[in-house]
């Protein structure tokens, strides 16, 4: 070849040919290295075209797929592509004899060709290797059996055109087609091509002379007019045109012409042509493939291989049967459809897979939407939450709150016997603080021993009341005499409480202690016991339902009953208490519900058998109704018998104080009744002594005289002290009867009337009316008398008044005694009514007058009064009823 180049004499034409040299070297380089630079067991698969070409790939993997049936050794295919449509004749020998050089020291095992160019091409470089490799061709279209017999290793498949199967086929789907076109060219292969279509032609015109070919050599015709030629202003089935070696440039007329293009060349589908008839590259490639491996295997030889016809089909371009309105039934009478759309081709898979996809998007935005909502819901939760916390934080410190500001103590406890919550008062006995803030929280968790023990008869009862709430849940009292021990500041105090389950929908969550300091309720208690134990008061107290009594504890016992022993039925207390005094207490009792309260008193019968007198206060408590409380009644009782007893002493002794007054007054009486009797005797001989002497003896008449006025005043005063006498002892003998006031006055007054000191008159006021009065006339007699006689005797000059009114309502007489006498002084007023007081000590009289006057009226129903002004007068007054009352 460079000997050739050397010979062109002419320098533009070397120039070309040096270009040419320099393109190829370029060409060997860009397209041989990649074979070059790799080695080992591979088959070199040539190919005409370039890997543009849609049936490229497929013959690549479907031979690829072949060689792994090849034994031993993993083989490997690499194409090398000859690009012919481009290049000369020359120029693709010039391309493969460099390739052959290039492979020449890492020989693949066997050479595939594709396609008249690549293989006829391989063959003319007349290359040393060429007989070396065993060479297998496909898509041989014209077979140079001349040529090929020189090459023994050579074998393959052909793919000879079969025009007349394609004329007929184009009849039949273009019934209207009658004018045929055929493109030709001016080179080797498509002249082979021209002749071989030509000679099928003839033979189909000689039956059909109805149809008619033009020819367009296209190395002749101008590009413009030859594809004027092909235009029309739409697609057009009238006109058919047929390409027997089909080219790039026969691509470009079928893409831009509208009349359908046929075609042998399989590469054309998808590139222009409206159908080639020619081998399915798919089946091509596994036909070759194998035959590749069966060399490769050693189970063909190649030398006495036949050359095989690849099996043909018509392969229809997709579009093109659209564009031509061909329908798809049809174009599978006669062959496959290729390039259908993705869409057509897996329509029902699409259609599945769309439904599929549908569904599952549905699915999906079902569950997004339920995901949404469900993290929605979720984030409403957490804040719905949250505030349920604060609220329950809020509420929690409320409680905590509630509980540090009670006085009782307060702890709680879980399941497990550990501290929940301590409140203020407890933590200030504990710890002997007065803290005002605390948590309440600070001993969370702390086992319960760890705070105080709760002692009662020497040994810590805490766990143990703890396990009976938790498995009894029920409230739990806390025994008697326990006190509470602190665990670290050693306080030690008496308490009283109770444990109780912290239930939640019925399931114990806990327990809590509440209890408090008794220290002060035990001192009280002490000093109430003390003070009823002295003052012998017994609080009880009575259930109308149950009929019995309760009474304080200890009490029965103390007065001789069982021990231990404090309730009793009301038929049992009714037993005890005395028959004199039983009618009584039931029926205040018993009307306790009307009355409210009562006061009894009564004897009663002690657990010794001994009659004691009792005073009872009893209350109804109407607000304590029977299914509220238990006790409607309550009460006190208490033991009078030492009062009783003294009131009997009492008695005793006023009677017989009474008695000896009695003795005393009557002895008084007596006496005075004897003393008068000599003193009368006295008083009248001395008168009568008197008026017997003359008056020589006028100093023993005076004598006389003397011994008959002193005589009359010791008279006055025996009177007096037998009046008064006589009242004590003799009280209850008073005459009543029914007087005229006017009367009695009358007659008191004229009676005195003689007596009064010189310039002094007694006047006597009586109304016109009369006035009526029950009354003792004598001794009312003696009151008036001695009223009068006072008067008399302390007034010197004036006058003396007595009279009487009746009151507004007629039923009293007020009877005064007024005089204009020396008066008595205010302080000494209150005084006078007493016995033998007398404002004057030697002023005449014995201070029992008044006194007498008071007692009787007492008697009488009445009563006195006096009003005095020192030096202008006195008044009494006598309030006296006008009947009396019985
Ligand atoms: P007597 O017998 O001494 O009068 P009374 O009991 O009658 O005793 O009176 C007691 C005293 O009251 C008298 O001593 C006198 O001082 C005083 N008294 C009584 N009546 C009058 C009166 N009318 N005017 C002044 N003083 C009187």
């Amino acid at each position: 070849m460079v000997l050739k180049i050397f010979t062109i004499a002419d320098s533009r034409s070397f120039l070309i040919y040096l270009l040419r040299l320099v393109f190829l070297i370029c060409l060997s380089v860009s397209f041989v290295n990649p074979v070059l630079a790799e080695k080992g067991d591979y088959v070199l698969f040539v190919q005409s075209y370039t890997s543009k070409l849609s049936c490229s790939k497929i013959w690549n993997e479907g031979i690829k797929n072949q060689l792994s049936n090849v034994k031993g050794k993993k083989t490997e295919i690499k194409t090398f592509y000859l690009n012919a449509k481009f290049l000369s004749y020359t120029e693709e020998k010039a391309k493969l004899s460099s390739l052959l050089d290039s492979i020449h020291n890492n020989p693949p095992i066997l050479i595939i060709t594709e396609g008249d160019e690549a293989l006829y091409s391989l063959i003319n470089t007349r290359h040393a290797d060429i007989k070396d490799y065993p060479i297998v061709f496909m898509g041989l279209q014209y077979v140079d059996h001349k040529i090929l017999s020189n090459y023994p290793n050579i074998c393959g498949y052909s793919s000879v055109p079969e025009y007349l199967q394609s004329i007929h086929i184009i009849v039949n789907l273009f019934p209207e087609a009658r004018d045929f076109i055929c493109l030709t060219e001016d080179n080797f292969v498509s002249s082979k091509a021209r002749n071989l279509f030509m000679k099928e032609w003839n033979s189909f015109s000689a039956k059909n002379p109805s149809y008619h070919l033009s020819e367009y050599n296209i190395s002749k015709m101008p590009t413009t007019l030859l594809v004027s030629k092909l235009q029309f202003n739409r697609h057009v089935t009238d006109k058919v045109v047929i390409v027997p070696k089909w080219t790039p440039y026969t691509s470009v007329l079928g893409k831009s012409s509208q009349c359908p293009f046929f075609t042998v060349a399989s590469e054309s589908v998808g590139n222009g042509a409206f159908a080639a008839y020619a081998p399915e590259p798919s089946i091509e490639a596994k036909e070759v493939g194998k035959l590749v491996c069966g060399i490769l295997n050693g189970e063909i030889n190649p030398r006495v291989r036949e050359i095989e016809q690849s099996q043909t089909a018509m392969m229809f371009d997709y579009k093109q049967l659209d564009y031509f309105n061909i329908s798809f039934k049809n174009a599978i009478n006669y062959g496959k459809i290729y390039h259908r759309s993705f869409y057509e081709e897996y329509k029902l898979v699409i259609l599945i897979a769309s439904i599929i996809l549908s569904v599952v998007t549905v699915l999906l935005i079902i569950i997004l939407l339920r995901s949404w909502r469900k993290g929605l819901r979720q984030k409403r939760d957490i804040i719905l939450n949250e505030q349920i916390n604060e609220s329950l934080y809020e509420q929690r410190a409320i409680y905590d709150d509630m509980y540090h500001s009670m006085t009782e103590c307060i702890i709680t406890y879980n399941t497990n016997y550990q501290v929940n919550f301590i409140n203020k008062s407890l933590k200030n006995l504990l710890f002997e603080t007065n803290d005002s803030i605390i948590n309440g929280r600070e001993y969370f968790g702390i086992d319960s021993d760890r705070l105080f023990y709760v002692y009662n008869e020497g040994r810590d009862i805490l766990q143990e009341l703890i396990t009976k709430v938790i498995k009894e849940k029920k409230l739990v009292e806390v025994s008697k005499k326990s006190f509470l021990r602190g665990v670290i500041h050693r306080v030690s105090v008496p308490i009283t409480g109770v444990l109780f389950p912290i239930l939640s929908n019925g399931v114990l969550k806990g327990v809590c202690f509440e209890f408090k300091d008794s220290t002060e309720d035990e001192i009280n208690k002490n000093l109430l016991t003390m003070a009823v134990e002295n003052s012998q008061i017994i609080p009880w107290r009575y259930s109308l339902s149950h009929s019995c009594f309760i009474f304080q504890e200890g009490y029965l016992e103390s007065i001789g009953f069982a021990k231990d022993m404090n309730l009793l039925s009301r038929d049992k207390v009714t037993s005890l208490i005395h028959p004199d005094n039983i009618e009584d207490a039931l029926k205040q009792f018993d009307g306790l519900e009307k009355t409210g309260n009562c006061v009894m008193t009564f004897r009663a019968m002690d657990g010794y058998g001994e009659y004691l007198s009792y005073e009872c206060r009893c209350k109804y408590i109407d607000i304590m109704l029977d299914n509220a409380m238990s006790f409607n009644i309550v009460g006190v009782l208490q033991n009078v018998q030492r009062f009783k007893n003294v009131e009997n002493d009492l008695i005793e002794a006023r009677d017989d104080a009474q008695k000896a007054n009695e003795i005393k007054s009557h002895f008084l009486a007596n006496m005075s009744h004897e003393i008068r009797t000599p003193l009368n005797s006295i008083i009248g001989f001395s008168s009568i002594l008197k008026d017997l002497l003359n008056e020589s003896n006028e100093d023993v008449k005076e004598m006389c005289s003397a011994i008959e006025t002193n005589g009359n005043l010791l008279l006055d005063i025996v009177n007096d002290v037998m009046d008064l006498s006589m009242i004590e002892s003799e009280s209850k003998f008073y005459d009543i009867k029914k007087y005229s006031l006017n009367e009695l006055l009358i007659n008191y007054v004229d009676v005195n009337h003689q007596k009064l000191n010189d310039g002094v008159a007694l006047k006597l006021e009586i109304p016109d009316t009369q006035f009526e009065v029950e009354t003792d006339k004598e001794k009312l007699g003696h009151v008036l008398g001695n009223l009068i006689s006072n008067a008399k005797k302390f007034t010197t000059k004036g006058i003396v008044t007595v009279g009487y009114r009746t009151n507004v309502s007629g039923d009293k007489a007020i009877i005064y005694v007024e005089d204009t006498g020396i008066g008595i002084a205010k302080e000494n007023l209150s005084a006078i009514f007493e016995r033998f007081y007398k404002v004057d000590r030697f002023k005449q009289g014995t201070g029992l007058g008044l006194s007498f006057c008071k007692s009787v009226l007492e008697n009488l129903g009445g009563k006195i009064s006096v009003s005095s002004e020192l030096g202008k007068g006195t008044r009494f007054e006598i309030y006296l009823p006008a009947s009396l009352k019985k």
